[in-house]
This record gives structure tokens, C-alpha cells and sequence, in this order.
């Protein structure tokens, strides 16, 4: 038992004066300290996360799991609020496709994604979805999305992840600044204050769907920390048409149809799948596929989208299909044969862009105008005029050079202890959960890099 008498007593009679003397001594220097370094002294984090989206939200847990000091901060009154919105909610998080598949999405930055996929990838991302309890199906074209069908079940999951690596995360709270003190990072200032910080990762997203939080911030700190952004644009995105014949069948789903978008006679995307009018021109998964192809080339020259809604059918099968529907629906409308190939709304449409009175008895239809019905059949035309503004793409493209920053860790290679994750980098990838999956594992390199 220790008491009075015990050897360490006398041990701690010695000691403890100096203690004391010690404990005086840093409170006397704590009360003459200016006030911002009394804040400096309580106020300091191993790591300092800018946004709470998939990026963000894996590289806070992971350095928690590191046992690191974090805080995570996000300008909205939640975090995830783009996740929410993923595949109109049920949110397609990955894609069952092998290494390769992923590098070839990446395009130009396949390179730059290895070491992040290689570190956290498709299956480690399903993996770790299951250890919250959030189980995953694959569906067509090897697309990922939750069992539940609800992106909130992917949301609640990476929100326990913080909560048991006991992150501190800050809502309302918008970063203004990144502050660097020669060449190191030094903190950040948010509308609240100074928040000092070793590492500081910028994951801020990229430019759409402004009202989700990402409004461009990440680019304006990266430059101000002297990083190279590299032009932003629409890169899975919808057009506008100079026809405006599309308002009258807005809202019209056309399944199973070929999309070749062409440029001075030359073909430069195609895609099968599903197209969709709107009122201002044309969108949909299949125009979504292409739209990168199409931005690339955008300024060179007009651009042409031509629907084959039977591309499976050779023309002269089309034309027997077509001269069989006209035989046995004679005395009907003209419109009425072709439902068998297009939407009823599209029907008359068709017609009247081969110049065809739409109630025309279909026993009346010439040569002529069946060879001008099976071409608009074959390839339906429409010319783009402009794409859908940057607010309303799925995915930014361009964003920080990939050059400035260190691929196996995500740091700088401008400023020490900066660090970039997610959209607001150089990096997207076609639909299919490519993008999902470029945020999550370079959000988890960047979190299992900091020192
Ligand atoms: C409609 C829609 C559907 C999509 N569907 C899919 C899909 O099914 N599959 C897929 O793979 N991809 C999909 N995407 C793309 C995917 O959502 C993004 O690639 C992904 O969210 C990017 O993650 P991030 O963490 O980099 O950025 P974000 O998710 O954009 O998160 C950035 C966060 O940073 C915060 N922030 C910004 N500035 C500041 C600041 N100054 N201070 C503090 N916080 C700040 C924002 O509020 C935001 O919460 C979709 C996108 C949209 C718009």
C-alpha cells in the first residue's frame, strides 16, 4: 500500500517542488503570451480537411484511424450532400471493373491514379461499405450501387466511420484561406477564426451543383498557393439544340438507340443506350457517355448528333419491317406505323422533319418518302449549340495539375503539407461510379499519407 511511508514519497517530496515550480513558470508564460498563440496552443491539428464530401470524409477517418489529431470542415449545414444526389439517389459508389478498366476511364490521369486505386480500391471501397453494415450489388455494366438503393445508407456510413475515429467536424464552417508560412502549410482561416494545422487537405469538389457546397474554392486556394489550375469545363454534361422541335416531346425517354456525334464529316463519339429530349435540346445517358468527346472538340467546328433508334437493324431489314407495317395499316395514318419503331410523341415529329403530313394514309406513302422515313429512322439529325452550363454537369473537368502533386501520396509538390483529394483535382472519369471511386481513394491516400 502507498502511503506517506512508501520510498516514493520521498522521490515526490523532491520532485515536486521543481513540478510546481515548472507548472508557475509555462502559466506565467502562457499569461504574458499574445492571445493568438494561447489559441495556436490549444487550437492545433495533425490534419485539417476542407469539405465534407466522399474525399474528404475518407481521408479524415483514415488519419483518425492513424491515430491523428483531425478536424474536418464543411461550409454546409451537413456533409455529403452531392453523394445525396448520385444516380438521382440510390448512388452508383463504384464499378466492378478490373485495374485496367479503371486506368483507361482516367484517361490522362490513369497514371496518376494507381498508386490511390492500388492503396483503397473498388473492393476495398465495397469492403469497407459492409463493415458499416451498408451491403452492395452490382447491376449492369458492372456499376456498384448500395442494397438499400438510398445513397443516405453510404452517407451514414462514412458519417460513423468519422464518429468512431472520433473526428471533429465542423458544419457551417467555410475555409476563406489556406495559409502557408515559407513554402509549409500553417493552418486555415474559416469566418470563425485561425485553425492551425501541419497538413491541410483541399477537397473541396469541382464547380457543379453549386447549391451541394462546391463552388470552386479549392481552385482559388490552390492558386493562392501558387498550383497551376487547368481550364474547368462541363465534362459529363447535356446540350442544347438549335432545333427547338425537342420542347414538343421534352420529357421523351428513347431506348436502345446508337448516338454518333460527328464533326466535319468525321465521326468523334459514339455511344448505345438511352437518350432523353428536354426542353432545351437532348441529355441522357448515352449523350452523358459521349459529352466529354464532344466538349474536347466543341470550339472546332459545329457539331452534329445523329439517333439511330434501330441500330441492331441493317437499312434494307429496316425498309422490309417498314413496307410490312405500311401493308397491313394501309388505310391508317402514316403516324401510326411508324409507333411500331419510335415513341407515339415522336411520331409526327419524324414526319414532318421529312416533310410528311403526318395524317397521310400510310397506303399513300411513296417510295420517296419511305426512303426519307428510313433514313430519319437511321439517323435522326440534331446540332449542338451549346452545352448545359457548368452548374448543372455531373463532373468537372480540369482542376489542379496533376504534375504539382505527388500521386503516392496526394501532397504538394509546391508546399509541404498541402494536400489535394477528390473532384477539385485534375481528374474524372465517364458514368459507372469512376468518379465516386477517384474521390474515395485519393481521399484515403491523403489521409494514410500525412505525417
Ligand atoms: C447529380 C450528380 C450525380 C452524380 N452521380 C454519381 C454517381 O452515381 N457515381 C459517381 O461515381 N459519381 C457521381 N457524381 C459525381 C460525384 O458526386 C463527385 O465526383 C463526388 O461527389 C466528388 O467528391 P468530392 O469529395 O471531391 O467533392 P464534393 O462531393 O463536391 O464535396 C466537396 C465538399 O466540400 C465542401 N466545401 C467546398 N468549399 C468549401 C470551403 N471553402 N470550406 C468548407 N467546405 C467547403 C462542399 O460543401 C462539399 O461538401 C454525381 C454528381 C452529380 C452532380
Amino acid at each position: 500500500m502507498r502511503g506517506i511511508n512508501h520510498p516514493r514519497y520521498d522521490t515526490y517530496c523532491m520532485v515536486a517542488p521543481i513540478l510546481y515550480g515548472r507548472l508557475y513558470f509555462d502559466l506565467q508564460k502562457i499569461g504574458n503570451a499574445p492571445l493568438f498563440n494561447l489559441v495556436a496552443m490549444t487550437n492545433e491539428y495533425d490534419f485539417i480537411i476542407i469539405g465534407g464530401g466522399p474525399a474528404g470524409m475518407l481521408a479524415a477517418g483514415r488519419a483518425g484511424e492513424r491515430g491523428k489529431k483531425v478536424i474536418l470542415l464543411e461550409k454546409k449545414e451537413s456533409v455529403g450532400k452531392k453523394l445525396l444526389l448520385c444516380a438521382s439517389g440510390r448512388c452508383n459508389v463504384t464499378n466492378t471493373a478490373p485495374f485496367s478498366t479503371f486506368f483507361n476511364a482516367y484517361e490522362k490521369a490513369g497514371h496518376f491514379m494507381r498508386p490511390s486505386l492500388g492503396a483503397f480500391s473498388n473492393e476495398n471501397l465495397r469492403s469497407f461499405l459492409s463493415s458499416y453494415g451498408v451491403e452492395t450489388i452490382e447491376e449492369s455494366k458492372g456499376r456498384v450501387y448500395p442494397m438499400s438503393q438510398q445513397a443516405e445508407s453510404v452517407r451514414d456510413a462514412l458519417q460513423s466511420y468519422l464518429d468512431t475515429q472520433r473526428i471533429t467536424v465542423r458544419k457551417n464552417s467555410r475555409v476563406l484561406r489556406v495559409k502557408e508560412e515559407n513554402k509549409q502549410v500553417a493552418g486555415v482561416e474559416t469566418k470563425d477564426g485561425f485553425i492551425r494545422g501541419r497538413n491541410v487537405l483541399i477537397a473541396t469538389g469541382g464547380l457543379s451543383y453549386p447549391s451541394t457546397g462546391s463552388t470552386g474554392d479549392g481552385y482559388e486556394f490552390a492558386i493562392s498557393l501558387g498550383h497551376t489550375i487547368c481550364k474547368t469545363y462541363p465534362a459529363i454534361i447535356a446540350f442544347e439544340t438549335e432545333e427547338i422541335w425537342v420542347k414538343q416531346v421534352q420529357g421523351t425517354p428513347i431506348k436502345n438507340v446508337q448516338i454518333t456525334a460527328f464533326q466535319k464529316g468525321n465521326k468523334i463519339a459514339q455511344h448505345f443506350g438511352e437518350a432523353l429530349f428536354t426542353h432545351y435540346g437532348i441529355s441522357g445517358p448515352a449523350i452523358l457517355s459521349i459529352s466529354k468527346r464532344i466538349m474536347e472538340k466543341f470550339d472546332m467546328g459545329a457539331i452534329r448528333i445523329h439517333i439511330d433508334f434501330k441500330p441492331n437493324v441493317a437499312l434494307h431489314d429496316l425498309d422490309a419491317q417498314l413496307v410490312k407495317q405500311i401493308n397491313s395499316n394501309g388505310g391508317k395514318a402514316i403516324k401510326t406505323c411508324l409507333t411500331y419503331f419510335v415513341p407515339e410523341k415522336l411520331s409526327p415529329l419524324l414526319l414532318s422533319t421529312c416533310g410528311i403530313d403526318e395524317k397521310k394514309k400510310a397506303s399513300q406513302i411513296t417510295a420517296k418518302e419511305r426512303k426519307k422515313i428510313l433514313d430519319q429512322l437511321k439517323g435522326l439529325s440534331l446540332t449542338i449549340s451549346s452545352p448545359r452550363p457548368i452548374e448543372e454537369a455531373i463532373i468537372t473537368g480540369g482542376g489542379v495539375e496533376l504534375n504539382e502533386v505527388e500521386s503516392r501520396t496526394m501532397e504538394s509538390k509546391l508546399i509541404k503539407g498541402l494536400y489535394f483529394a477528390g473532384e477539385v483535382l485534375d481528374i474524372d472519369g465517364p458514368t459507372g461510379g469512376f468518379n465516386l471511386q477517384a474521390a474515395f481513394s485519393t481521399g484515403y491516400l491523403a489521409g494514410n499519407s500525412i505525417q
